[in-house]
């Protein structure tokens, strides 16, 4: 499964489910044997995804006569409220139903979010372009080659990687009065994750498709569903959302009540509520929805009062710099900048 090519992408991709489940219990078996039970842990997020993992990696211990599996639920404070009361109930459930420990451990980051957005920078736009504008926007005598790369495409040695160079239209940006950073991810949730790997001696299963981007396609194309060096798991890499809603909708798992009903409309699965529930605050890709998708829209009208917490506050700080404040993260200042409307219409 290692170095896989499009075609055979797409082949594993189109597989049925009942054989992707089987193949997916092979390849967590296969990581287990090789650090055993207590060597493992399933990273939950509350998420759809991560439970159908949690289901899954639950039939293995059944199937395999493992007693216990350990879980760990990383409480960033940035999920949907009925996720993170979900995560406790998920566990008991699931407890219940595989007749095994599912042992939750819960981790924290050092930061809010409050306190990394206002030392490092907003997450705007996506990972790649925060760190450029991050660069751009703070430039020193050590930063210059990486600099003229987002500016030009044109690297030290003079080749061209036009992927690096940054779009003019985020040039704006680079003079923005808030900082800008890709940060916020490391410190709100790899780095408590490592953090218990390491406390821990365990290895992640983690529960990422290869459809979900070009970074994590890219990833699984090449190590498969297990990256030794690494040392995780990524049982559901060839996996499609639409397989996720098919193993929910099949074994009548329960999923967290943000995302409503699982219908079929015109032959798919699809939730009545929130499609996707990751951090409820990030700017990520908010500047690609339309009409019903706008994330900031849909806050507003679900969760009207952490709407007002994300959208008001903020204030400019001793450097001049717009951060957030008391009375809330001041997005709605940022979001004006990066021209998405986040306004209700009523
Ligand atoms: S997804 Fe967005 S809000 Fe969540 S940790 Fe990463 S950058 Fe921060």
């Amino acid at each position: 499964m290692i170095g896989l090519n499009n075609n055979e992408l797409k082949m594993l991709q189109s597989l049925p489910l009942n054989i992707k489940v089987g193949k997916s219990i092979l390849r967590i078996k296969e990581f287990t044997s090789y650090y055993g039970i207590d060597g493992v842990y399933v990273s939950f997020s509350g998420g759809k995804d991560s439970s159908v993992l949690l289901d899954i990696v639950c039939k293995f211990c059944v199937l395999y006569g493992y007693k216990k599996v350990y879980v760990a639920f990383s409480d960033t404070g940035l999920e949907f409220p009925e996720l993170k009361q979900f995560v406790g109930n998920y566990v008991k459930y699931l407890s219940l139903k595989h007749k095994i420990d599912v042992i939750l451990d819960k981790v924290r980051p050092n930061m809010s979010f409050k306190q990394v957005v206002s030392k490092y920078g907003y997450p705007v736009i996506s990972k790649k372009v925060s760190r450029s504008l991050h660069d751009l926007q703070n430039p020193t005598s050590k930063n210059v080659n990486i600099r003229n790369l987002y500016l030009t495409g044109i690297t030290s040695t003079g080749r061209e990687c036009k992927s690096r160079k940054l779009a003019k239209k985020y040039y704006p940006l680079i003079n923005a009065d808030f900082r800008i950073h890709n940060r916020c991810c490391d410190k709100m949730k790899k780095e408590p994750l490592h953090k218990y790997e390491k406390d821990t001696n365990r290895k992640p299963i983690i529960g990422m498709l290869a459809e979900e981007g070009e970074e994590r396609k890219k990833a699984y194309m090449q190590h498969g569903c297990i990256n030794w060096k690494r040392e995780s798991c990524n049982p559901l890499g060839f996996w499609k959302e639409q397989d996720v809603l098919q193993y929910i909708w099949e074994n009548k798992i329960p999923v967290a009540s943000v995302y409503g009903q699982l219908i079929i409309i015109d032959g798919k699965f699809k939730f009545t509520g929130e499609q996707r529930t990751g951090c409820i605050f990030c700017m990520y890709g908010c500047h690609l929805e339309k009409g019903e998708d706008r994330r900031f829209i849909r806050l507003s009208k679900t969760h009207p009062q952490l709407y007002n917490y994300c959208i008001n506050g903020g204030e400019y700080d001793e450097e001049g710099k717009w951060v957030p404040s008391n009375k809330g993260l001041g997005l709605g200042h940022v979001l004006d900048q990066i021209n998405v409307d986040y306004k209700e219409v009523k």
